[in-house]
């Protein structure tokens, strides 16, 4: 008997004991093509050997030195990469365990550049209904999937979600994407003014949503005009970039795309690449010298922050993705898999949507095309195709509809920059093989 307190009690799961570029292999010697990264993770492959070399150089010098006696080498590398490579001001990195504190810090971040600025009254944070920032209580509370904060609600922090930018469903007849993408975005503003600007500290949303909705990008000129509103009130934008960041739209942040930078970012999945657990919260200067120059302190931490392995490990991973020119290779192999999937699934009466950026895709299905009316979520639709997925080996990451019962179940796909064109066909048939089989 198991004694691993697994995600699923009643799931016999078999044994990862291999990992081989593109593909993990259990146990018995079956292959998987790992066409989600588990998810958004494993953005190198699973054997890359610069990586490998980076974590056992740094594990022969020293594995650990806390952060409240010592830096490390690879810390200021990482930082000074990462900064030399990020978007607009920002300029400070701090370095945690994973996406849920990357998110958690720059919440509190936020609200304590407002104590040290002498604006106390700020303690609203606004997000979307349609997102996920992670699953410690203060990232749930920001996030707005329903069947992960269901049974924790009375535990829940109180935020604001306005409606996600969504152009599937909520692009009306008519509407061009670019005054969908305002609309959306005005949103936010209706919900400051009912707050009252002054009471407002942050904003925070995904640039590309991924694990609740499937690869969402936001409609041309959002996010602009996002930044304007924030601006006009003093309202700090917090990009989570936790998925979709590190390459996996074409570029390092997926903010780059749509023209704006944020206060603060929040980094981590493809940060380590799997090889290592680490995120990464950014922000600029003025937060930054608003401590320094304030209490001095920033009142957060955790034991693992900085791991000098974890850091040498991203320091690698962002290097090769760098010197490898592998930004090109996702737009080129993300160009490529949406071509393969609108000539494969895009004709098929269930699929209502194929979207997404670089190697960062997402398949709607819905009962009705021309409805777009959901399956039931009961019916499970999307974990029945994630198994027969992976019985046939490929594994992707599926969700079933959230949002008032307003969203199609979803696959979201995210495989290595490495992969290969026969790898995407070979990807894309075992998907619409596992589509029809689970329908
Ligand atoms: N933010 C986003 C956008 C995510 O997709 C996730 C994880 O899926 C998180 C935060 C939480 O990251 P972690 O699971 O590493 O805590």
């Amino acid at each position: 008997m198991s004694h691993v307190f697994p995600r699923h009690c009643h799931k016999t799961l078999p044994t990862a004991s291999g990992g081989d570029g593109c593909y993990l292999i259990d146990s018995t010697g079956k292959r998987y093509l790992d066409g989600s990264g588990g998810a958004a993770v494993s953005c190198l492959g699973h054997s890359d050997p610069q990586v490998l070399d980076a974590i056992r150089d740094q594990l022969d010098r020293v594995a650990f030195a806390h952060t409240g006696f010592f830096t490390s080498d690879p810390a200021e590398s990482l930082a000074d990469l990462l900064i030399a490579n990020a978007p607009g001001d920002l300029d400070r990195v701090y370095l945690v365990s994973g996406g849920s504190e990357a998110t958690e810090a720059a919440i509190k971040l936020a609200r304590q550049y407002w104590v040290e600025k002498g604006e106390p009254e700020r303690k609203h944070l606004i997000a979307r209904k349609q997102s996920y920032h992670g699953n410690t209580i203060g990232a749930l509370s920001a996030g707005g999937n329903e069947w992960r904060r269901k049974q924790f609600g009375p535990l829940l922090l109180e935020m604001s979600h306005i409606d996600p930018c969504y152009a599937y469903r909520n692009q009306r007849g008519g509407e061009s994407a670019e005054t969908y993408g305002v609309r959306a975005a005005d949103a936010l503003e209706t919900e400051i003014l009912r707050l009252g600007p002054e009471t407002v500290m942050a904003f925070i949303a995904e640039p590309v949503v991924g694990a609740t909705a499937g690869a969402v990008p936001a409609a041309p000129g959002y996010f602009k005009r996002i930044r304007e509103i924030c601006d006009r009130h003093g309202v700090l934008l917090i990009l989570d970039e936790v998925m979709c960041g590190m390459g996996r739209t074409g570029t390092l942040f997926a903010c780059e795309q749509d023209g704006v930078a944020p206060d603060i970012a929040c980094i981590a999945k493809g940060l380590g690449a799997g090889y290592q657990p680490i995120g990464a919260m950014l922000c600029t200067s003025a937060i930054y010298e608003a401590i320094s120059q304030g209490s001095g302190f920033f009142q957060h931490g955790h034991t693992y922050m900085g791991h000098p392995v974890a850091a040498a490990a991203g320091h690698a991973v962002l290097s090769a993705i760098l010197e490898r020119d592998l930004l090109a290779r996702v737009q080129t192999q993300g160009a490529l898999l949406d071509r393969r999937l609108r000539e494969v699934l895009g004709p098929h009466p269930h699929v209502g949507d194929i979207r997404g950026r670089g190697l960062f895709r997402g398949v709607e299905l819905v009962s009705d095309r021309e409805s777009k009316a959901p399956f039931d979520p009961a019916r499970g639709l999307a974990a029945k195709i994630k198994s027969a997925a992976f019985e046939a080996g490929l594994i992707c990451y599926p969700m079933s509809g959230t949002i008032d019962g307003r969203q199609g179940d979803h696959i979201l796909l995210a495989p290595p920059f490495i992969i290969s064109d026969a790898q995407i066909d070979e990807l894309v048939g075992i998907l619409s093989g596992a589509i029809e089989t689970a329908l």
